[in-house]
Order: structure tokens, then C-alpha cells, then sequence
């Protein structure tokens, strides 16, 4: 048996005119499903008896398994999800003065291999299928009964390498009659896959894009992000640029403060210099210490400095407010420990 959550509207009406029924049922399935989050298909009242038992046969419509739920005093909940394939993945919801945002993981596990991050901690052992995307917030919406507002691709995994997948999950999300997350509300972000940014640039979605740099040169990015060795610095900047000719939307570029290592003024100032012109904000993030890595938390006076830098050389930027921490927020954490490895 299939999902019914692995399918695009479009996929979903070749594949039901492929079995004999008309399109226009993929419209109403949608708007049952995701609109009306009915799970039970024989009270789908406005479609055939025959479409209602081919369904019944061939598409399940079932939420994720929760392993464990832990929830922060801050109102950040992260969420243990079980995949049939007994792999463990992390989701985490959370709220804002804006709404809800759900941050998505694209894999099980990282290739990437950014020296900071627990997520990399556990090798990719597959990439996720359009389904388990989607059901990270289908599950989170019925478990908390709420409606997501917002989505970010920024959990385990490089969300470029398993890229027809991201970009099918952003077509359910957005759709009007699906999750109907608006485009502008769903950001990706990548560690700096070239090529994939220029590709994603062209999609027919309006989606946002942030790229995890982390670094304000190639000397230091080398040192914390593998990704750096096939994709210098220069190449990824200039990836953004062209990206941002093409769709003229703003680019964010997230950037953890690590203690000692990318936190100095004087990286601030090499920081402006590398990304002056382009229409982009830095996001900057306060570390989330793992254990078993040596780095520490820029202290929150050095972080206030550093972001004072850039405002004053005319670049946007925030300093985000740390959240979760005391439910292992740090991307991978979690799953890390589940293991047991
Ligand atoms: S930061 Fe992202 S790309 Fe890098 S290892 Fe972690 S999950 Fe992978």
C-alpha cells in the first residue's frame, strides 16, 4: 500500500485517471484530506462507492508513529517520530508571535558532515519519501490540533540531496486545496549545494531559500563544513546572486556563532564585505552545545557585539533567541541519544 500523502495534486490525478477515475476526484480528495483532515474514507460523501473501495485498497491515510514527545519550557515541542522502517527522525514545532512553524527533516541521518552539528553524527541512510515529509506536519497538526502556518526545510538532513522529494513536499504544503501553506511562509535551507540553488531558482514555486554558511571564509568554512571543499564560499555567494536574479526574492544566510571560531569582529566585518549587494538578512544563532563536540556557545555580550557590526555596516540582521535548549534542540540530538551509539 501507498500514502495518499506522497502524492502532488498532479501526481494524484494521473494516477486516478490511470485507474479509471476522473481527475477532478483528486480536488476533492485533497480538500477532504487535508482540508477537512477526514481519515476515514467512506465518509467521503461526495465520492463513488467504486473510488471509495479502490482507495480503501491502495492508498492508507495514517499519521506518523510518535516514538516520544518532549516538550521545552519555552513552548518548543520536538517530536521522536518512528518511520515503518523502524528509523527514528526529529520534527520540532514552534510557536511564534506569528504562528506555528514546523521544522522538517529531509533524510535519515547527514552526509554532510558539518563538524558542529549532531545530526551528521549518524550517517545517511536513506532519504525521506514525499509522504514522511508531509506527515511530519499532518501528524503534529492532529496531535496538537493546530494549523501550521509556517514550514522549514532545516532539520536533519541536506534537503538539496534528496532534492525531487523537498520539491514535491512544498507543491502538497502549498497547495490551495492542501496544507495551504503560503509559498512565502516555507523557507529551504541548504549547507550550499551549487548547482541545486540555481535549479531551485527555476522551479515554478516561490518558496524561500537560507543558506547555512557559518563561515566568512573559505579558511574557516574548509575547517567546520566539508561541503566547503566542493563548493568554495565564492561559488555558493555567487550561486545567491544569481539565484536572486532570477526570482528576486531575499536570501537568508543562517550563521551559528561558534566560540573563538566565527564569533570575532573582525569576522563580522569580512562577513559584510562577503555578502554586501546581495538582498539578504543573517540569521544569527546562538550554538546549541553537543557533547560530544568540543565547541561552545559564543557568550550572549560577544553575540550582541558581533551583530552590532553588521548593523552598522548596513547589513540586516538578527540575533535569535535560543530556543528548546533544554530539550536537546540541537538538530540530531535527540535521535543521537535514542540510538544509543
Ligand atoms: S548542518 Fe545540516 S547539512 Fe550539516 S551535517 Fe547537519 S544536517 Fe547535515
Amino acid at each position: 500500500m501507498q500514502s495518499f500523502y506522497n502524492f502532488t495534486i498532479n501526481g494524484l490525478k494521473s494516477y486516478l485517471t490511470e485507474n479509471g477515475f476522473k481527475p477532478y476526484n483528486a480536488d476533492q480528495l485533497y480538500k477532504w484530506v487535508y482540508e477537512q483532515k477526514e481519515t476515514d474514507y467512506h465518509k467521503m460523501t461526495n465520492i463513488s462507492k467504486n473510488l471509495r473501495e479502490f482507495l480503501e485498497k491502495n492508498l492508507t491515510i495514517e499519521d506518523l508513529e510518535i516514538d516520544s514527545v518532549y516538550e521545552s519550557s519555552d513552548g518548543t515541542v520536538k517530536y521522536l517520530f518512528k518511520l515503518e522502517d523502524g528509523s527514528l527522525i526529529e520534527t520540532v514545532l514552534m510557536t511564534y508571535d506569528y504562528g506555528k512553524s514546523v521544522c522538517v527533516t529531509s533524510q535519515v541521518g547527514c552526509n554532510m558532515g558539518c563538524s558542529f552539528c549532531a545530526s551528521g553524527l549518524l550517517k545517511k541512510s536513506r532519504d525521506l519519501q514525499v509522504h514522511e515529509l508531509v506527515r511530519q506536519i499532518t501528524t503534529i497538526e492532529h496531535h496538537q490540533k493546530i494549523k501550521v502556518t509556517h514550514s522549514v526545510v532545516m532539520g536533519t538532513g541536506e534537503p538539496f540531496d534528496n532534492y525531487q522529494n523537498v520539491i514535491d513536499f512544498i507543491k502538497v504544503i502549498n497547495y490551495k486545496h492542501g496544507l495551504q501553506i503560503g509559498a512565502r511562509h516555507i523557507t529551504v535551507s541548504t549547507c550550499g549545494i551549487v548547482p541545486k540553488i540555481l535549479e531551485y531558482a527555476k522551479e515554478d514555486i516561490k518558496s524561500n531559500l537560507a543558506i547555512s554558511l557559518h563561515a566568512p571564509n573559505n579558511y574557516i568554512r574548509n575547517k567546520i563544513m566539508k561541503i566547503n571543499m566542493a563548493y568554495p564560499i565564492q561559488e555558493v555567494i555567487q550561486a545567491c546572486k544569481d539565484y536572486f536574479e532570477v526570482t528576486g526574492r531575499r536570501i537568508t544566510f543562517e550563521y551559528i556563532l561558534l566560540d573563538g571560531v566565527n564569533d570575532k569582529l573582525e569576522h563580522a566585518d569580512e562577513l559584510s564585505d562577503l555578502i554586501r549587494g546581495i538582498n539578504a538578512y543573517v540569521n544569527l544563532i546562538p550554538y546549541n552545545p553537543v557533547l560530544e563536540f568540543h565547541y561552545r556557545k559564543t557568550d550572549p555580550a560577544k553575540a550582541s557585539k558581533f551583530y552590532l557590526q553588521l548593523t552598522k555596516r548596513g547589513i540586516n540582521a538578527t540575533l535569535r533567541k535560543e530556543q528548546g535548549s533544554d530539550i536537546d534542540a540541537a538538530c540530531g540530538q535527540l535521535r543521537y541519544k535514542k540510538e544509543d551509539i
